[in-house]
């Protein structure tokens, strides 16, 4: 299953639909896929959002693209709410961005709150 090309500046996707498939083996035993609405995000480099596509690439081949990272909070369909990360790319020459984080973190606010409280009090 492909995502939708964004063209030209990686807009906000405030409202956008998202979709969860249910994990494979959840999935065999009738398992759904769970839907939802982005309703708010943050980015980490908003500039990159709006910058130009590659034209004329100095690293050319070796070039990857753009990567986009964001923070976006979805309210589910069911009710509860998570925070999920992801990134977008664009790839070197493309005038479009798609979303790229298929498998990626997704979880409520208290269990990011848990990894700096843990980092901080860990001992190396
Ligand atoms: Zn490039």
């Amino acid at each position: 299953m492909g995502f939708a090309k964004i063209r030209g500046k990686l807009t906000p996707r405030i409202g956008y639909p998202v979709n969860f498939g249910a994990p494979k083996d959840v999935a065999r035993t009738s398992g759904k896929a769970v839907s939802g609405t982005i309703i708010d995000e943050v980015w980490a480099d908003p500039d990159l959002n709006k910058s130009e596509p590659h034209t004329t690439c100095e690293a050319s081949s070796e070039c990857w693209g753009d990567y986009s990272f964001c923070a976006q909070l979805i309210k589910w369909d069911h009710g509860e709410a998570s925070i999920r990360l992801a990134y977008y790319r664009r790839g070197c020459g493309e005038d479009y961005w798609e979303y790229a984080s298929q498998t990626t973190v997704n979880a409520d606010w208290m269990t990011f709150s848990l990894c700096p409280k843990h980092a901080s009090t860990e001992k190396h």
